[in-house]
């Protein structure tokens, strides 16, 4: 019989997704080996999780941590590593069949586009990939052997709404948004919100900066971009919907007028189990099921773009295409690590986003070296600006 384990890769395993990516690997060890645990800076637990684990390789992305990390690791024959140049390096492994790519922000596209090089299956997390360069990612895909599974829930969401239908049948995506902290609090008072205010999410247990990125309703516009590149349906057919209790995941509506909804409990297991069970395979699990009666009252409503507009923002960037959702992209990484240590306040970083769009050119069909490019000066600009 055919070895049917597949070797799983996971950038950024310390991080929410890697970690529940982990539960996942552990619940089904007949299906899924962990091979290559990457972390940036949170080098004891990466070090708890390959004693747990034995993968073949970790890679620890900070080099002043690598020797603390290989000492800990000595009696277990696992290879240590450290930089970014080793993770492009390592998920190319031909022993490795997916790459969960959980990485944070615009460090998971190096890594991505080389995992795309090797033939690789792709689960992705990091949704900036698609936000910078969705454009230059499908080229890369339509020429290469291989697939990209969402790993988001409302990405997750629209893959299942959409099996078995024909994509011309596709009238508008619905995208659902929980909201974030913030969705009940008066205009007036958002700009006094510091970073404490906004990492208290109601519905969903994240990592510091996507939480940030929907206080601000950012995350639902780059959900917005990377749909877009996921389903080949333009910006102007997705429309975002405000969805307090985050039990419909999403939903696709059709050329008949009827509407396909996915649900499911707010719990990132769920669509991680479902794009690690692809193609076709749903993973069998024991854990708690949703009893509709529990949520009596799903409620929907348009989402307020006075009090967030970067939603507005996210639609105007992917219009205008070219690197400037690179440029949006890399402002807003600025700004919200300055908001996490407090150092500017909420409609701040609308402000240096905006600032920093009005003044990047945008270069359009880019190549790989004009986001690279577009990526460096914007962060540039943007830092001027706090
Ligand atoms: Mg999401």
């Amino acid at each position: 019989m055919e070895n049917n384990i597949r070797n799983i890769a996971i950038l950024g395993s310390t991080g929410s997704i890697g970690r529940q990516t982990l539960d996942i690997i552990a619940e089904y060890p007949q299906r899924f080996k962990a091979h290559l645990l990457v972390a940036n800076t949170s080098s004891e637990l990466l070090i708890k999780q390959a004693r747990r684990f034995v993968p073949r390789q970790v890679i620890i992305g900070e080099p002043t941590l690598y020797a603390t990390v290989r000492d800990a690791l000595a009696d277990l024959p696992i290879e240590v590593l450290s930089g970014a140049a080793a993770i492009v390096q390592a998920v190319t492994d031909p022993e490795v069949d997916t790459v969960v790519t959980a990485m944070v922000g615009y460090s998971g596209l190096e890594p991505t586009i080389a995992a795309i090089g090797a033939g690789k299956r792709i689960a992705l997390a990091n949704k900036e990939t698609l936000v910078v360069a969705g454009e230059l990612i499908n080229r890369l895909l339509q020429d290469s052997n291989t697939v990209l599974y969402p790993v988001d829930s409302e990405h997750g969401a629209f893959y299942q709404c959409l099996v078995g239908e024909r994509h011309e049948d596709i009238e508008k995506l619905i995208l659902t948004a929980s909201g974030g902290p913030f969705r009940t609090t008066p205009i007036q008072e958002l700009a006094g919100k510091r970073a404490s205010d906004a990492l208290k999410h109601p519905n969903w247990s994240m990592g510091a900066k996507i939480t940030i990125d929907s206080a601000t309703m950012m995350n639902k516009g780059f959900e917005m971009i990377e749909a877009k590149w996921l389903y080949g349906v333009s910006e102007d057919r997705i429309e975002i919907v405000v969805h307090p209790q985050s039990i419909v995941h999403s939903m696709v509506e059709f050329c008949d007028g009827s509407v396909k909804a996915q649900l499911g409990l707010p719990d990132m297991h769920l669509p991680i189990r479902y794009a690690l069970g692809l193609p076709g395979n749903r993973l069998t699990t024991p854990s708690y099921k949703m009893s509709l009666s529990d949520y009596a009252h799903l409620t929907f409503e348009k989402p307020d773009t006075e009090k967030f507009p970067l939603l507005d923002t996210a639609y105007r960037a992917t219009r205008a295409g070219g690197t400037m959702p690179c440029a949006m992209n890399a402002a807003n990484e600025i700004a919200v690590a300055a908001f996490l240590r407090d150092a500017i306040g909420f409609n701040d970083i609308h402000r240096i986003i905006e600032e920093t769009m009005g003044r990047m050119p945008n270069v359009l069909n880019p190549t790989y070296e004009d986001y690279v490019q577009c990526n460096n000066e914007a962060r540039a600009y943007a830092m001027s600006l706090i």
